[in-house]
């Protein structure tokens, strides 16, 4: 295919954030919390109590139709897919704040759903349908969990017929729960040794693998969300395109030119801090890992984003957690990444909504505007 997308690493931005702010839900309702999020309008900037934040996006449910975030923010990120360059989206925030509502990442099949996973099947068969081109595309698929520090295969069969028989429990400490191993190759790509890569064909193929691992997502209840998940699960699609030269084609030295991408979908753990959730022994140790990954992730990202310290050949450190060195070769450099920091407007969560808001302003490191009517 021809593409017309402007190689990534020409563009200003390799990194943008988006908030997404969710209505206030039954729960919250029901015990009167109040919305504490404004939009400054016509601005992209989000205004809690004193705080100013400003993003490259913010998203309202009351103002935008879901559709919206996929069409600004991802939907750029499949045509770089197509052009050859890694990508990912990131969905971050407190434990019900709206991130696996968001990614789509609970997706059971279900016609019309809004998730940014579904939509990006849709239109990555889309694509492939439309473009008919001569080339011939390979489209895989993988599901990972990275929790307690370690990576678990979500589409390992024998995992899954364990899961169903004994529940969590069991799941959590199954011996023939393997870890995965993350390599590195010689021209710095990162694979999952032994991880199942499915072929797919359509996106009904690609839904019910997506709806086969979220199944097999370690959850445990705090005190916050009875289903809340404590590890940050990775929807990987590989494409592979492979442009088969005629023997008349000069440009030809191989039978083959592969062209080779992917795209991670991420619904990471809740951002919470421990002591918030009330937990304690195993569901404390939890939170001290997941705190890990998503502590690393913002220093890489934030320095990914700072132009004059990549410019002088500053550290990123990738390699402080499982998530940063799994997500290596698809942060930064040519790949394109979006953030989404997904938050609740009640005020019983403002001070994780403000957490959260930070997090994701020091990972754009966009300027703060000056406060406006306060
Ligand atoms: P998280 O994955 O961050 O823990 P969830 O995605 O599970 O949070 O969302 C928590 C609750 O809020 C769910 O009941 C979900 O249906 C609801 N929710 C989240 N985002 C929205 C939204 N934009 N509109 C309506 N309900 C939402
Ligand atoms: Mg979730």
């Amino acid at each position: 295919m021809e593409c017309s997308e402007v190689a990534p690493h020409h563009q200003k931005d390799s990194v943008k954030v988006a908030v997404n702010i969710r209505p206030l839900i039954t729960p919250e309702l029901l015990l009167g919390c109040t919305d504490c999020v404004t939009i400054t309008p016509g601005e992209p900037q989000v205004q809690i109590g004193p705080h100013v934040f400003t993003y490259d996006h913010v998203y309202g449910s009351k103002s935008s139709p879901s559709s919206l975030i996929f069409e600004q923010c991802v939907h750029p990120l499949i045509d770089s897919l197509f052009c050859g360059y890694n990508a990912t989206v990131l969905a971050y925030g407190q434990t019900g704040s709206g991130k696996t509502y968001t990614m789509g990442t609970n997706y059971t099949g279900e016609a019309n759903c809004g998730g940014i996973i579904p939509q990006v099947m849709e239109t990555i068969f889309k694509k492939v349908d439309a473009l008919k081109d001569g080339t011939e595309y390979l489209i895989r698929v993988s599901f990972i969990e990275i929790f307690k520090e370690e990576v678990f295969d979500l589409l390992d069969a024998s995992h899954a017929a364990l899961r169903l028989d004994s529940g969590y429990v069991a799941k959590a400490a199954a011996p023939s729960r393997v870890p995965i191993q993350i390599r590195e190759t010689v021209n710095g790509g990162i694979t999952l040794a032994g991880v199942t890569e499915a072929d797919v064909k359509t996106k009904e193929e690609m839904a019910s693998l997506l709806a086969r691992g979220s199944s097999s997502r370690a959850t445990g209840s705090t005190n916050m969300n009875s289903q809340s998940s404590r590890s940050h699960a990775i929807f990987t699609i590989s494409l592979e395109q492979k442009k088969v030269f005629s023997a008349s084609d000069k440009l030809a030295c191989n039978d083959y030119n592969i062209l080779s991408s992917k795209f991670h979908l991420v619904d990471l753990a809740g951002s919470e801090r421990a002591k918030r959730t009330g937990a304690d022994g195993l569901r404390l140790k939890e939170g001290i890992h997941i705190n890990r990954g998503l502590l690393a992730l913002g220093n890489v990202i934030s320095a990914l984003g700072d132009e004059k310290k990549r410019k002088e050949g500053a550290f990123v450190p990738y390699r402080d957690s499982k998530l940063t060195r799994l997500l290596q070769d698809s942060l930064g450099g040519n790949s394109r990444t979006v953030m989404i920091a997904c938050i609740s407007p009640a005020d019983s969560n403002a001070e994780e909504t403000i957490n959260t808001l930070k997090y994701a302003n020091r990972a754009r490191n966009i300027q703060n505007k000056a406060v406006i009517n306060r």
